[in-house]
Protein backbone atom coordinates (compact mmCIF):
# COMPACT_ATOMS: atom_id res chain seq x y z
CA UNK A 1 0.00 0.00 0.00
CA UNK A 2 1.62 3.36 -0.95
CA UNK A 3 1.39 6.06 1.65
CA UNK A 4 -0.81 8.02 -0.55
CA UNK A 5 -3.27 5.12 -0.63
CA UNK A 6 -3.57 5.39 3.25
CA UNK A 7 -5.76 8.71 3.20
CA UNK A 8 -8.33 6.48 1.40
CA UNK A 9 -8.84 3.40 4.03
CA UNK A 10 -12.43 3.26 4.50
CA UNK A 11 -13.69 5.36 7.46
CA UNK A 12 -16.31 4.14 9.49
CA UNK A 13 -19.24 5.24 11.68
CA UNK A 14 -18.60 5.50 15.18
CA UNK A 15 -19.34 2.53 17.72
CA UNK A 16 -22.12 1.51 18.25
CA UNK A 17 -22.40 0.20 15.02
CA UNK A 18 -24.73 -3.14 14.66
CA UNK A 19 -28.57 -2.44 14.43
CA UNK A 20 -29.13 0.34 17.35
CA UNK A 21 -26.24 2.83 16.45
CA UNK A 22 -26.69 4.98 20.02
CA UNK A 23 -28.35 4.77 23.41
CA UNK A 24 -30.19 8.04 22.59
CA UNK A 25 -34.06 7.68 22.57
CA UNK A 26 -36.12 9.09 19.40
CA UNK A 27 -37.92 12.13 21.03
CA UNK A 28 -34.46 13.23 22.33
CA UNK A 29 -32.93 12.36 18.70
CA UNK A 30 -35.37 14.26 17.15
CA UNK A 31 -35.32 17.38 18.82
CA UNK A 32 -31.88 17.69 18.05
CA UNK A 33 -32.54 16.86 14.23
CA UNK A 34 -35.32 19.43 14.35
CA UNK A 35 -32.96 22.59 15.74
CA UNK A 36 -30.71 21.88 12.26
CA UNK A 37 -32.40 23.66 9.92
CA UNK A 38 -30.08 23.25 6.83
CA UNK A 39 -30.99 19.43 7.60
CA UNK A 40 -34.36 19.90 7.28
CA UNK A 41 -33.76 21.88 4.19
CA UNK A 42 -32.03 19.02 2.23
CA UNK A 43 -34.48 16.99 3.74
CA UNK A 44 -37.85 18.30 2.49
CA UNK A 45 -36.30 19.00 -0.67
CA UNK A 46 -35.02 15.64 -1.33
CA UNK A 47 -38.26 14.09 0.03
CA UNK A 48 -40.36 16.32 -1.94
CA UNK A 49 -38.85 15.69 -5.14
CA UNK A 50 -38.81 11.68 -4.68
CA UNK A 51 -42.50 12.11 -3.81
CA UNK A 52 -43.50 13.78 -6.49
CA UNK A 53 -41.47 11.51 -9.24
CA UNK A 54 -42.77 8.49 -7.14
CA UNK A 55 -46.81 9.67 -7.64
CA UNK A 56 -46.16 10.45 -11.58
CA UNK A 57 -44.79 7.48 -12.50
CA UNK A 58 -46.84 4.98 -10.28
CA UNK A 59 -49.91 7.07 -11.42
CA UNK A 60 -48.95 5.97 -15.56
CA UNK A 61 -49.45 2.22 -14.36
CA UNK A 62 -53.48 1.40 -14.41
CA UNK A 63 -53.44 -1.95 -12.73
CA UNK A 64 -51.28 -0.72 -9.81
CA UNK A 65 -53.13 -2.02 -7.15
CA UNK A 66 -53.52 -5.39 -8.69
CA UNK A 67 -49.43 -5.31 -8.75
CA UNK A 68 -49.58 -4.22 -4.84
CA UNK A 69 -51.94 -7.08 -4.07
CA UNK A 70 -49.82 -9.69 -6.52
CA UNK A 71 -46.57 -8.76 -4.71
CA UNK A 72 -48.37 -8.92 -1.26
CA UNK A 73 -49.71 -12.33 -2.08
CA UNK A 74 -46.37 -13.53 -3.12
CA UNK A 75 -44.69 -12.63 0.30
CA UNK A 76 -47.74 -13.64 2.09
CA UNK A 77 -47.00 -17.51 0.80
CA UNK A 78 -43.33 -16.94 0.89
CA UNK A 79 -43.42 -16.65 4.66
CA UNK A 80 -45.97 -19.34 4.88
CA UNK A 81 -43.42 -21.90 3.67
CA UNK A 82 -40.03 -19.83 4.03
CA UNK A 83 -38.26 -23.24 5.83
CA UNK A 84 -38.67 -25.39 2.22
CA UNK A 85 -38.23 -22.35 -0.07
CA UNK A 86 -35.06 -21.56 1.57
CA UNK A 87 -34.00 -25.39 1.88
CA UNK A 88 -34.69 -24.90 -2.27
CA UNK A 89 -32.64 -22.07 -2.90
CA UNK A 90 -29.38 -23.70 -0.89
CA UNK A 91 -30.38 -26.97 -3.17
CA UNK A 92 -29.77 -24.54 -6.49
CA UNK A 93 -27.21 -22.43 -5.43
CA UNK A 94 -25.32 -25.78 -4.61
CA UNK A 95 -26.19 -27.54 -8.19
CA UNK A 96 -25.30 -24.16 -9.91
CA UNK A 97 -21.66 -24.46 -8.10
CA UNK A 98 -22.18 -22.06 -5.18
CA UNK A 99 -21.47 -22.67 -1.69
CA UNK A 100 -24.35 -22.06 0.96
CA UNK A 101 -23.73 -20.60 4.43
CA UNK A 102 -26.01 -20.16 7.56
CA UNK A 103 -25.87 -17.38 9.57
CA UNK A 104 -27.94 -17.50 13.01
CA UNK A 105 -26.76 -13.87 14.05
CA UNK A 106 -24.54 -11.14 12.96
CA UNK A 107 -21.47 -12.20 14.91
CA UNK A 108 -21.79 -16.12 12.81
CA UNK A 109 -22.14 -13.96 9.41
CA UNK A 110 -19.26 -11.55 10.36
CA UNK A 111 -17.29 -14.38 11.34
CA UNK A 112 -17.99 -16.40 8.05
CA UNK A 113 -17.55 -13.31 5.57
CA UNK A 114 -13.98 -12.79 7.42
CA UNK A 115 -12.73 -16.37 6.82
CA UNK A 116 -13.74 -16.41 3.09
CA UNK A 117 -12.34 -13.11 2.06
CA UNK A 118 -8.85 -13.98 4.33
CA UNK A 119 -9.17 -17.91 2.18
CA UNK A 120 -9.25 -16.13 -0.86
CA UNK A 121 -5.92 -13.99 0.10
CA UNK A 122 -7.72 -10.67 0.26
CA UNK A 123 -7.20 -7.97 2.59
CA UNK A 124 -9.46 -5.78 1.10
CA UNK A 125 -12.94 -5.99 -0.71
CA UNK A 126 -15.22 -3.61 -2.92
CA UNK A 127 -18.86 -3.80 -1.75
CA UNK A 128 -22.37 -3.08 -3.13
CA UNK A 129 -25.36 -1.56 -0.98
CA UNK A 130 -26.41 -3.59 0.97
CA UNK A 131 -28.88 -3.29 4.32
CA UNK A 132 -28.14 -6.33 5.72
CA UNK A 133 -24.27 -5.87 5.73
CA UNK A 134 -24.85 -2.38 7.49
CA UNK A 135 -26.78 -4.27 10.08
CA UNK A 136 -24.27 -7.03 11.24
CA UNK A 137 -21.84 -4.55 11.23
CA UNK A 138 -20.03 -6.02 8.54
CA UNK A 139 -17.41 -3.26 7.74
CA UNK A 140 -16.19 -2.66 10.97
CA UNK A 141 -16.14 -6.25 11.87
CA UNK A 142 -13.96 -6.99 8.88
CA UNK A 143 -11.58 -4.00 9.97
CA UNK A 144 -11.18 -5.61 13.23
CA UNK A 145 -9.74 -8.49 10.84
CA UNK A 146 -7.70 -5.79 9.33
CA UNK A 147 -9.67 -6.00 6.11
CA UNK A 148 -10.50 -2.72 4.25
CA UNK A 149 -13.87 -2.95 3.09
CA UNK A 150 -14.87 -0.02 0.37
CA UNK A 151 -18.16 0.82 -0.52
CA UNK A 152 -18.52 1.84 -3.95
CA UNK A 153 -22.48 3.13 -3.97
CA UNK A 154 -21.52 7.07 -4.82
CA UNK A 155 -23.93 7.83 -1.77
CA UNK A 156 -22.55 4.78 0.60
CA UNK A 157 -18.89 6.23 -0.85
CA UNK A 158 -19.65 9.77 0.59
CA UNK A 159 -21.11 8.58 3.77
CA UNK A 160 -17.72 6.87 3.98
CA UNK A 161 -15.36 9.00 3.81
CA UNK A 162 -17.32 11.39 6.09
CA UNK A 163 -16.78 8.75 8.61
CA UNK A 164 -21.08 9.43 9.12
CA UNK A 165 -23.83 7.52 9.14
CA UNK A 166 -26.80 6.91 6.94
CA UNK A 167 -29.74 8.62 7.24
CA UNK A 168 -32.11 6.94 4.16
CA UNK A 169 -32.33 3.50 2.99
CA UNK A 170 -31.90 4.62 -0.17
CA UNK A 171 -30.43 7.25 -0.31
CA UNK A 172 -28.09 6.93 2.16
CA UNK A 173 -26.40 10.54 2.17
CA UNK A 174 -30.04 12.72 1.76
CA UNK A 175 -29.31 14.72 4.39
CA UNK A 176 -25.95 16.06 2.69
CA UNK A 177 -26.29 18.64 -0.13
CA UNK A 178 -23.72 19.10 -3.07
CA UNK A 179 -21.70 21.65 -1.42
CA UNK A 180 -20.95 19.34 1.76
CA UNK A 181 -20.04 17.03 -0.99
CA UNK A 182 -18.06 19.26 -2.93
CA UNK A 183 -16.12 20.17 -0.26
CA UNK A 184 -15.82 16.17 0.98
CA UNK A 185 -14.44 14.57 -2.38
CA UNK A 186 -11.64 17.86 -2.22
CA UNK A 187 -10.88 16.83 0.97
CA UNK A 188 -10.52 13.17 0.80
CA UNK A 189 -9.94 11.97 -2.79
CA UNK A 190 -6.63 12.35 -3.60
CA UNK A 191 -5.97 13.49 -6.75
CA UNK A 192 -9.02 15.16 -7.43
CA UNK A 193 -9.22 18.29 -9.43
CA UNK A 194 -9.15 21.61 -7.50
CA UNK A 195 -11.63 23.22 -9.99
CA UNK A 196 -14.16 20.89 -8.67
CA UNK A 197 -17.65 22.04 -8.69
CA UNK A 198 -20.95 21.04 -7.03
CA UNK A 199 -22.26 19.84 -10.78
CA UNK A 200 -23.79 16.85 -10.19
CA UNK A 201 -21.76 15.48 -13.43
CA UNK A 202 -18.38 16.66 -12.25
CA UNK A 203 -19.07 15.12 -8.13
CA UNK A 204 -20.00 11.21 -9.96
CA UNK A 205 -16.72 11.54 -12.48
CA UNK A 206 -14.75 12.49 -9.44
CA UNK A 207 -16.50 9.39 -7.41
CA UNK A 208 -15.96 7.11 -10.35
CA UNK A 209 -12.68 7.59 -11.32
CA UNK A 210 -11.82 7.28 -7.38
CA UNK A 211 -13.67 3.92 -7.49
CA UNK A 212 -12.33 2.28 -11.01
CA UNK A 213 -9.14 1.80 -9.43
CA UNK A 214 -10.87 -0.24 -6.45
CA UNK A 215 -13.03 -2.51 -9.45
CA UNK A 216 -9.83 -3.00 -11.29
CA UNK A 217 -7.80 -4.14 -8.03
CA UNK A 218 -10.06 -6.31 -5.84
CA UNK A 219 -10.16 -9.76 -5.24
CA UNK A 220 -13.67 -9.67 -3.72
CA UNK A 221 -16.76 -8.29 -3.29
CA UNK A 222 -19.36 -8.56 -0.95
CA UNK A 223 -23.15 -7.85 -2.20
CA UNK A 224 -26.46 -7.94 -0.15
CA UNK A 225 -29.56 -9.24 -2.53
CA UNK A 226 -32.87 -7.86 -3.03
CA UNK A 227 -34.16 -11.34 -4.36
CA UNK A 228 -32.90 -15.14 -4.21
CA UNK A 229 -34.94 -17.27 -6.49
CA UNK A 230 -35.98 -20.94 -4.75
CA UNK A 231 -37.05 -22.09 -7.90
CA UNK A 232 -33.61 -21.59 -10.06
CA UNK A 233 -30.97 -20.73 -7.39
CA UNK A 234 -30.84 -17.19 -8.80
CA UNK A 235 -29.66 -13.94 -6.96
CA UNK A 236 -30.84 -10.55 -8.14
CA UNK A 237 -29.16 -7.18 -6.92
CA UNK A 238 -30.67 -4.02 -8.44
CA UNK A 239 -29.42 -0.85 -8.45
CA UNK A 240 -28.40 2.68 -10.47
CA UNK A 241 -24.94 3.33 -10.92
CA UNK A 242 -23.20 0.37 -12.41
CA UNK A 243 -21.16 -0.29 -9.48
CA UNK A 244 -23.40 -2.85 -8.34
CA UNK A 245 -22.73 -4.88 -12.37
CA UNK A 246 -18.45 -4.28 -11.72
CA UNK A 247 -18.68 -5.68 -8.18
CA UNK A 248 -20.78 -8.65 -9.34
CA UNK A 249 -18.33 -9.70 -12.30
CA UNK A 250 -14.81 -8.33 -12.12
CA UNK A 251 -13.87 -9.80 -8.09
CA UNK A 252 -12.95 -13.55 -8.45
CA UNK A 253 -14.54 -14.18 -5.35
CA UNK A 254 -18.19 -13.17 -4.38
CA UNK A 255 -19.71 -13.20 -1.25
CA UNK A 256 -23.52 -12.35 -0.86
CA UNK A 257 -25.04 -11.59 2.65
CA UNK A 258 -29.09 -11.89 2.02
CA UNK A 259 -31.75 -12.11 4.82
CA UNK A 260 -33.57 -14.85 4.63
CA UNK A 261 -36.73 -12.90 4.04
CA UNK A 262 -35.70 -12.29 0.36
CA UNK A 263 -36.25 -15.65 -0.69
CA UNK A 264 -39.34 -15.61 -3.44
CA UNK A 265 -40.52 -18.67 -4.90
CA UNK A 266 -40.12 -18.76 -8.48
CA UNK A 267 -38.10 -16.35 -11.33
CA UNK A 268 -41.54 -15.34 -12.63
CA UNK A 269 -42.20 -13.62 -9.59
CA UNK A 270 -39.36 -11.28 -9.96
CA UNK A 271 -41.80 -10.01 -13.14
CA UNK A 272 -44.01 -8.24 -9.94
CA UNK A 273 -41.21 -7.14 -7.73
CA UNK A 274 -39.05 -5.52 -11.02
CA UNK A 275 -42.07 -3.41 -11.53
CA UNK A 276 -42.90 -2.70 -7.56
CA UNK A 277 -39.44 -1.74 -7.09
CA UNK A 278 -38.39 0.49 -9.08
CA UNK A 279 -41.19 3.10 -9.38
CA UNK A 280 -41.94 3.21 -5.32
CA UNK A 281 -38.22 3.93 -4.82
CA UNK A 282 -36.47 6.12 -7.46
CA UNK A 283 -39.24 6.70 -9.24
CA UNK A 284 -37.78 4.99 -12.16
CA UNK A 285 -40.04 3.08 -14.62
CA UNK A 286 -37.46 0.46 -14.83
CA UNK A 287 -33.93 -0.30 -13.08
CA UNK A 288 -31.20 1.08 -14.69
CA UNK A 289 -29.10 -2.12 -13.72
CA UNK A 290 -30.61 -5.38 -12.72
CA UNK A 291 -28.00 -7.92 -12.30
CA UNK A 292 -29.08 -11.81 -12.08
CA UNK A 293 -27.03 -14.40 -11.20
CA UNK A 294 -27.08 -18.68 -10.55
CA UNK A 295 -23.65 -20.46 -9.30
CA UNK A 296 -20.72 -19.68 -11.11
CA UNK A 297 -19.50 -20.26 -14.95
CA UNK A 298 -16.27 -20.49 -16.13
CA UNK A 299 -15.14 -18.01 -18.25
CA UNK A 300 -18.04 -15.63 -17.19
CA UNK A 301 -17.65 -13.78 -13.99
CA UNK A 302 -16.51 -14.63 -10.45
CA UNK A 303 -14.81 -18.44 -9.82
CA UNK A 304 -16.44 -18.90 -6.25
CA UNK A 305 -19.78 -18.12 -5.17
CA UNK A 306 -21.25 -17.63 -1.17
CA UNK A 307 -24.50 -17.25 -0.08
CA UNK A 308 -24.49 -16.36 3.86
CA UNK A 309 -28.15 -16.92 4.28
CA UNK A 310 -28.87 -14.26 7.69
CA UNK A 311 -31.47 -14.49 10.28
CA UNK A 312 -30.77 -12.24 12.91
CA UNK A 313 -34.14 -12.20 14.43
CA UNK A 314 -36.23 -12.75 11.47
CA UNK A 315 -37.24 -16.58 12.99
CA UNK A 316 -38.65 -14.80 16.01
CA UNK A 317 -40.36 -12.18 13.59
CA UNK A 318 -42.16 -14.55 11.36
CA UNK A 319 -43.36 -16.37 14.99
CA UNK A 320 -45.34 -13.19 15.40
CA UNK A 321 -48.50 -13.17 13.60
CA UNK A 322 -49.44 -9.69 13.24
CA UNK A 323 -45.75 -8.35 13.27
CA UNK A 324 -44.49 -10.96 10.47
CA UNK A 325 -45.88 -8.98 7.70
CA UNK A 326 -42.83 -6.53 8.62
CA UNK A 327 -40.24 -9.46 6.86
CA UNK A 328 -42.53 -8.64 3.71
CA UNK A 329 -40.71 -5.21 2.88
CA UNK A 330 -38.74 -4.95 -0.21
CA UNK A 331 -36.44 -1.81 0.99
CA UNK A 332 -38.08 0.58 -1.62
CA UNK A 333 -38.21 3.14 1.14
CA UNK A 334 -41.01 4.74 -0.47
CA UNK A 335 -42.43 5.09 3.31
CA UNK A 336 -39.81 7.51 4.19
CA UNK A 337 -40.43 9.95 1.58
CA UNK A 338 -44.13 10.34 2.65
CA UNK A 339 -43.81 9.80 6.51
CA UNK A 340 -44.35 13.17 8.22
CA UNK A 341 -42.04 12.37 10.73
CA UNK A 342 -38.85 11.22 8.53
CA UNK A 343 -39.02 13.72 6.51
CA UNK A 344 -38.40 16.39 8.98
CA UNK A 345 -36.53 14.41 11.36
CA UNK A 346 -34.16 12.66 8.94
CA UNK A 347 -32.77 8.75 9.64
CA UNK A 348 -30.61 9.76 12.11
CA UNK A 349 -33.01 10.09 14.75
CA UNK A 350 -33.64 6.70 14.69
CA UNK A 351 -30.48 5.71 15.56
CA UNK A 352 -31.14 2.43 13.61
CA UNK A 353 -29.87 1.21 10.50
CA UNK A 354 -33.70 0.77 9.31
CA UNK A 355 -34.93 4.70 9.85
CA UNK A 356 -38.68 5.76 9.10
CA UNK A 357 -41.84 3.91 9.37
CA UNK A 358 -40.06 0.14 8.13
CA UNK A 359 -37.42 1.18 11.07
CA UNK A 360 -40.01 2.13 13.60
CA UNK A 361 -41.61 -1.08 13.36
CA UNK A 362 -38.42 -3.66 12.33
CA UNK A 363 -35.76 -2.64 14.83
CA UNK A 364 -38.19 -3.33 17.69
CA UNK A 365 -39.06 -7.32 16.33
CA UNK A 366 -35.38 -7.61 15.29
CA UNK A 367 -33.72 -6.04 18.35
CA UNK A 368 -36.23 -6.90 20.93
CA UNK A 369 -38.63 -4.51 22.03
CA UNK A 370 -36.81 -3.57 25.30
CA UNK A 371 -33.77 -2.45 23.05
CA UNK A 372 -36.04 0.28 20.80
CA UNK A 373 -38.79 0.74 23.03
CA UNK A 374 -39.30 4.41 21.73
CA UNK A 375 -39.42 4.06 17.88
CA UNK A 376 -43.07 2.59 17.60
CA UNK A 377 -44.38 5.86 18.68
CA UNK A 378 -42.09 7.56 16.24
CA UNK A 379 -44.91 8.13 13.76
CA UNK A 380 -48.24 10.32 13.98
CA UNK A 381 -50.66 7.15 12.60
CA UNK A 382 -51.76 8.94 9.56
CA UNK A 383 -50.93 5.86 7.29
CA UNK A 384 -48.98 7.36 4.37
CA UNK A 385 -46.81 4.95 4.64
CA UNK A 386 -49.40 1.87 4.60
CA UNK A 387 -50.79 3.97 0.49
CA UNK A 388 -47.71 4.06 -0.41
CA UNK A 389 -46.06 0.69 0.47
CA UNK A 390 -45.51 -1.42 -2.50
CA UNK A 391 -46.28 -4.62 -0.83
CA UNK A 392 -49.13 -3.59 1.17
CA UNK A 393 -47.53 -3.77 4.41
CA UNK A 394 -50.09 -1.98 7.06
CA UNK A 395 -47.36 -0.40 9.34
CA UNK A 396 -49.81 1.56 11.68
CA UNK A 397 -51.48 -1.93 12.50
CA UNK A 398 -48.31 -2.87 12.84
CA UNK A 399 -47.12 0.07 14.83
CA UNK A 400 -49.96 -0.33 17.52
CA UNK A 401 -49.33 -3.69 17.76
CA UNK A 402 -45.58 -3.06 18.92
CA UNK A 403 -46.49 0.00 21.47
CA UNK A 404 -48.90 -2.67 22.98
CA UNK A 405 -46.20 -4.65 23.50
CA UNK A 406 -44.01 -1.97 24.64
CA UNK A 407 -46.89 -1.30 27.27
CA UNK A 408 -47.12 -4.88 28.65
CA UNK A 409 -43.08 -5.12 28.76
CA UNK A 410 -43.34 -1.77 31.02
CA UNK A 411 -45.95 -2.97 33.19
CA UNK A 412 -44.22 -6.87 33.68
CA UNK A 413 -41.10 -4.39 34.13
CA UNK A 414 -43.26 -1.94 36.86
CA UNK A 415 -45.60 -4.52 38.59
CA UNK A 416 -46.18 -4.22 42.98
CA UNK A 417 -44.78 -1.46 44.50
CA UNK A 418 -42.75 -0.48 41.50
CA UNK A 419 -45.82 0.25 39.69
CA UNK A 420 -47.00 2.67 43.00
CA UNK A 421 -43.39 4.70 42.18
CA UNK A 422 -43.77 5.15 38.23
CA UNK A 423 -46.09 8.18 37.45
CA UNK A 424 -46.91 6.93 33.99
CA UNK A 425 -48.32 3.34 35.38
CA UNK A 426 -49.95 5.06 38.54
CA UNK A 427 -51.68 7.38 36.85
CA UNK A 428 -52.73 4.46 34.42
CA UNK A 429 -53.66 2.33 36.57
CA UNK A 430 -55.98 5.33 38.55
CA UNK A 431 -57.28 5.86 35.02
CA UNK A 432 -58.32 2.08 34.64
CA UNK A 433 -59.99 2.70 38.08
CA UNK A 434 -62.01 5.67 36.95
CA UNK A 435 -62.80 4.21 33.93
CA UNK A 436 -64.66 0.81 35.28
CA UNK A 437 -67.42 2.36 37.19
CA UNK A 438 -69.44 4.44 35.89
CA UNK A 439 -69.81 6.74 39.38
CA UNK A 440 -66.66 7.26 39.22
CA UNK A 441 -66.46 7.90 36.01
CA UNK A 442 -69.46 10.33 36.15
CA UNK A 443 -67.73 12.04 39.50
CA UNK A 444 -64.27 12.26 37.81
CA UNK A 445 -66.10 14.36 34.98
CA UNK A 446 -67.43 16.94 37.32
CA UNK A 447 -64.47 17.31 39.26
CA UNK A 448 -62.18 17.57 36.20
CA UNK A 449 -64.64 20.50 35.50
CA UNK A 450 -63.58 22.06 38.11
CA UNK A 451 -60.32 21.54 38.82
CA UNK A 452 -59.79 22.87 34.82
CA UNK A 453 -61.18 26.31 35.42
CA UNK A 454 -58.21 28.21 36.25
CA UNK A 455 -56.18 26.91 33.41
CA UNK A 456 -58.95 27.12 30.88
CA UNK A 457 -60.14 30.68 31.10
CA UNK A 458 -59.32 31.35 27.23
CA UNK A 459 -60.83 28.43 25.71
CA UNK A 460 -58.45 25.53 24.79
CA UNK A 461 -55.51 24.03 27.74
CA UNK A 462 -52.41 25.37 26.17
CA UNK A 463 -50.53 23.99 29.90
CA UNK A 464 -50.74 21.35 32.37
CA UNK A 465 -49.31 21.44 35.72
CA UNK A 466 -46.60 18.99 36.98
CA UNK A 467 -43.63 16.76 35.27
CA UNK A 468 -45.83 13.91 33.50
CA UNK A 469 -49.02 16.29 32.29
CA UNK A 470 -47.06 19.31 31.39
CA UNK A 471 -45.58 16.97 28.57
CA UNK A 472 -48.90 16.62 26.63
CA UNK A 473 -48.90 19.63 26.19
CA UNK A 474 -45.39 20.77 25.59
CA UNK A 475 -46.69 20.11 21.54
CA UNK A 476 -50.38 21.00 21.63
CA UNK A 477 -53.45 22.43 22.73
CA UNK A 478 -55.71 20.25 25.14
CA UNK A 479 -59.63 21.30 24.23
CA UNK A 480 -61.37 22.09 27.29
CA UNK A 481 -63.97 19.76 28.74
CA UNK A 482 -67.46 21.16 27.96
CA UNK A 483 -69.88 22.76 30.70
CA UNK A 484 -72.33 19.90 30.22
CA UNK A 485 -71.73 16.19 28.81
CA UNK A 486 -74.10 14.73 26.12
CA UNK A 487 -75.91 12.89 29.16
CA UNK A 488 -76.58 15.58 30.94
CA UNK A 489 -77.66 17.92 27.92
CA UNK A 490 -79.79 14.82 27.02
CA UNK A 491 -81.69 14.57 30.25
CA UNK A 492 -82.23 18.19 30.71
CA UNK A 493 -83.57 18.19 27.33
CA UNK A 494 -85.50 14.84 27.44
CA UNK A 495 -86.43 15.19 31.47
CA UNK A 496 -85.44 11.43 31.55
CA UNK A 497 -82.13 9.05 31.79
CA UNK A 498 -79.69 9.16 29.00
CA UNK A 499 -79.60 5.63 28.89
CA UNK A 500 -82.78 4.93 28.97
S1 LIG B 1 -42.29 -0.99 4.32
FE1 LIG B 1 -43.14 -0.94 2.24
S2 LIG B 1 -42.84 1.21 1.62
FE2 LIG B 1 -41.49 0.89 3.38
S3 LIG B 1 -39.50 0.29 2.56
FE3 LIG B 1 -40.63 -1.62 2.94
S4 LIG B 1 -41.67 -2.10 1.02
FE4 LIG B 1 -41.04 0.04 0.89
Amino acid sequence: MSPGDRRLLPVHAPRGVGMLRGSQTFPDAARTALADTQLRRNLGHATATIRAKRAAVVGEVADWEELREAGRSIKADTMARLDDLLIQLEERVAAAGGVVHWAQDADEANSIVTRLVRAAGADEVVKVKSMATQEIGLNEALADAGIAAYETDLAELIIQLSGDRPSHILVPAIHKNRAEIRALFARTLPGVDPDLTDDPRELAAAARSHLRRRFLSAKVAVSGANFGVAETGTLAVVESEGNGRMCLTLPRTLITVMGIEKVVPTFRDLEVFLQLLPRSSTGERMNPYTSLWTGVHAGDGPEAFHLVLLDNGRTAVLSDEVGRETLHCIRCSACLNVCPVYSRTGGHAYNSVYPGPIGAILTPQLVGIHAAESLPYASTLCGACYEVCPVKINIPEVLVHLRGKVVRHKQAEHSGWRARLDPEAAAMAAMARVFSSRARYERAQRLARLGQAPLARRGPISHLPGGLMSGWTEMRDLKALPQRTFREWWVERDGSRADA
